[in-house]
């Protein structure tokens, strides 16, 4: 129910930041003197404090207390209009589907600032965007009409001519702008099939519309590029500033508030942004792009945990505009979707230009002398292939995805080895700075001299990780200017965007990178990529290992010969112990459909997603026994709840990382088959579990994951 004119006693909800769970219940009631659309922000008192607050629809009927006991509402961002319609009902959406609190989720999802902002402030920094650029009236989209661009505008940018199967998707999307009901669309296309030149031109159709666009890509590190590409393409069209913002969590509280008042005053037509802006207030969204759908970056790991790129598909319905997913490798969720309809596929099957994917070379690890392979990940045959690269003036990729100098140290006298002793993980060896890290809790301490355990001097290495893999590689080939890129290298403000640089100038011959590189980046110049040590997925215990493998390994070679002209033959290398599995078989052939085809199978036959619908009760405690405890009589609980014949609800097990910080961590999987039935469950379930919290004093923190992504 819409209540935008508060009754006569002036009673207005509002939503406000709670605690988890303890906000499952809706808004609180204030006292205002004026009408308050719903959607306005506002300032209450809150205990002891005045916080921020959104006003909510009222709840229909409801018999909370008279106004005489209601506080007042303290004051009103009075120059922002309201979070309209469309932005409240996808954060009522998404609270209610990841059972979470409405204010927690809604006050969570808005730029912190203005948290802490009075409406005084909050004007000035409305005051700081420019004035709004002409733009086209929304009446007007039948007619594409050119923004009315002040003078300072570029000239527009030589476009590329679209090969046919560009064309077909850019046609489709286009005729989606106007469509009543668009179905969601899946961009299929290799890796350098030129579908971001697909989105540009979808965008450009929805600009020049008068509609606002989202563009959602999963890595902060790949907006400046992108950002790049999409001004250089709308200068001309949109050359008033912030008219392209880009939101993500790296930019600083003011950056973050300038872009999303930007985005919500309308003067921003384009946003660029990870996950956290598929919640961006755009009154006049048209389209939206969500790049890499696949990438296990869309969902949030804590607190509300979201995917964004399922959001971004229940916002685009809602709205009825258009909405497309990209990706050489689909999810098989998103797969499926379009086998049976649902989406609609578009496929962009060849590379722009001709050029050829890399072809790949599985190279049999079983096949080298014994031992030769056990102690090196540079087997001579790899060193020879980046030797020859190296001759003809060409650059390498060499792919490893553990950072870090080697994942643990070892004593060959007493066994001791460098273990966390808050989780259950080892400490990482980094040479460089001679420490051993805990990639879990982050203890870090300088690395013994001698064996903590026996005194023995001659504590080594086991393993290892790029930063030692840099170091054999520049041993190796003393020539080659190598260069490190992970998340040791790029920690300061600025290091990554250098380094790539260097990378596009061509002043880098081998580079070593994690998985930080082997995404979306268009390197022109790579002609080899070789990941050395990729099997350690093939044995995880969660049943999305092998489509994360595969993607990552596509991924990793669509780094390779992306420029048709560069010469000689890409290649990937693939060093494996395992080349008959399946995951590297597909790879070779590039075969993306025969393996989410059999991948698929598997998961029918398993009753797994997209067969079935996941939550996830996580619970942390002290020991193991209490998680265990609280997760046991939360599944007691669950049998008395109906619908107990269509689900099904997984013995308790520890988290694969059990224990972190000294908090042990138990899971426990609920299966359903349809969707509805399992949200219904969890909205019975969840009231149970808060009063279990109470009675299991043991267990720290418990969490509900929907549609979880790591098992
Ligand atoms: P993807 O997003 O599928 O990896 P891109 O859109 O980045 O592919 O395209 C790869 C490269 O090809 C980019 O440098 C892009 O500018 C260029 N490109 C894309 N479409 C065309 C085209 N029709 N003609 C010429 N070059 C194109
Ligand atoms: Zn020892
Ligand atoms: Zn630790």
């Amino acid at each position: 129910a819409i209540d935008s004119t508060p009754a006569a006693s002036g009673r207005v909800s509002v939503l406000v930041e709670t605690p988890q769970h303890s906000g499952l219940g809706g808004p609180l009631d204030y006292l205002s003197e004026r009408a308050l659309a719903p959607g306005s922000l506002v300032r209450v008192p809150l205990g002891k404090r005045e916080v921020l607050g959104l006003v909510w629809d009222a709840p229909e009927g409801d018999d909370t207390p008279t106004a005489a006991a209601l506080k007042p509402v303290l004051d009103h961002f009075e120059g922002l209009a309201p979070l309209d319609d469309g932005w409240r009902r996808l954060v009522a959406f998404a609270a209610s589907y990841y059972q979470r609190g409405q204010g927690e989720l809604a006050l969570a999802v808005l730029p912190p600032a203005l948290r802490d902002d009075t409406p005084a402030q909050l004007a000035r920094r409305l005051k700081r965007l420019a004035p709004k650029p002409p733009k086209p009236a929304r009446k007007s989209a039948r007619k594409p009409a050119q923004v009315e661009a002040p003078a300072a505008a570029p000239p527009p940018p030589v476009l590329p001519d679209l090969s046919p199967d560009q064309q077909r998707a850019v046609d489709d999307l286009c005729a989606q702008l106007h469509h009543a009901n668009p179905k969601p669309r899946l961009l299929f296309g290799v890796t350098g099939s030129g579908k971001t030149e697909v989105y540009l031109r979808a965008a450009e159709a929805a600009l020049a519309a008068g509609r606002q666009v989202l563009v959602l890509v999963p890595e902060i590190n790949l907006t400046p590029q992108l950002e790049a590409r999409f001004t250089a393409r709308f200068a001309h069209l949109l050359p008033a500033q912030h008219a392209i913002v880009s939101l993500h969590s790296a930019l600083t509280p003011a950056q973050r508030m300038a872009s999303w008042l930007a985005a919500h005053t309308g003067q921003a037509r384009l946003v660029l942004g990870t996950r956290l802006a598929v919640f961006a207030s755009m009154p006049e969204l048209g389209l939206i792009v969500v790049d890499e759908e696949h990438d296990p970056s869309y969902k949030q790991q804590d607190g509300a945990r979201y995917s964004a790129r399922d959001l971004a598909v229940w916002r685009a319905h809602g709205l009825r505009i258009p909405i497309v997913l990209g990706s050489a490798t689909p999810s098989l969720e998103s797969w499926q979707q379009a086998e049976t309809g649902r989406y609609v596929r578009l496929n962009l099957p060849g590379r722009v230009g001709g050029s050829l994917l890399p072809r790949v070379r599985l190279f049999d690890m079983k096949a080298l002398p014994p031992q030769a392979g056990v102690t090196t990940a540079l087997t001579a045959p790899l060193l020879a292939a980046l030797q020859e690269r190296l001759a003809r003036g060409e650059q390498s990729l060499v792919f490893l995805n553990r950072r870090g100098y080697a994942p643990v140290l070892h004593c060959g006298e007493c066994q001791w080895k460098s273990d966390c002793p808050h989780c259950s993980a080892w400490r990482v060896f980094h040479k460089r700075d001679r420490t051993l890290r805990c990639h879990h809790c982050g203890f870090t301490e300088r690395v013994p001299r001698h064996c903590p355990s026996c005194g023995n001097a001659d504590i080594a290495p086991l393993g290892r990780g790029t930063e030692k893999l840099e170091e054999q590689l520049q041993e190796a080939l003393p020539t080659a200017r190598i260069l490190r890129i992970d998340a040791d290298s790029t920690r300061l403000k600025g290091e990554l965007e250098a380094q790539l640089q260097t990378v596009h100038d061509g002043d880098v011959d081998i580079l070593v990178g994690t998985q930080m590189v082997t995404k979306g980046h268009d390197f022109r110049r790579i002609r080899f990529v070789a990941a050395v040590n990729p099997d350690g997925a093939l044995f995880s215990s969660d049943f999305r290992a092998p489509e994360r493998l595969f993607a990552l390994l596509m991924q990793a070679a669509g780094r390779a010969g992306r420029d048709a002209a560069g010469g000689s033959e890409a290649e990937m290398w693939v060093q494996t112990w395992h080349r008959d599995n399946a995951v590297y078989q597909a790879l070779a052939r590039h075969d993306y459909e025969a393996f989410a085809r059999s991948q698929l199978d598997e998961r029918k036959t398993a009753h797994l997603p997209p067969f079935s619908h996941l939550a996830l009760l996580r619970a942390e405690a002290r020991t193991e026994q209490a998680a265990r405890d609280f997760l046991k009589a939360a599944a007691q609980a669950a049998e008395a709840i109906s619908g107990a014949d269509d689900r099904f609800v997984y013995p308790p097990v520890p988290h694969p990382i059990a224990r972190v910080a000294n908090v042990e961590r138990m899971q426990m999987l609920v299966e359903a088959s349809q969707r509805a039935r399992l949200q219904a469950f969890l909205r019975e379930w969840l009231p149970e579990l808060l009063l279990l919290k109470r009675q299991h004093k043991g267990v720290l923190r418990w969490a509900v994951d929907v549609d979880p992504l790591a098992i």
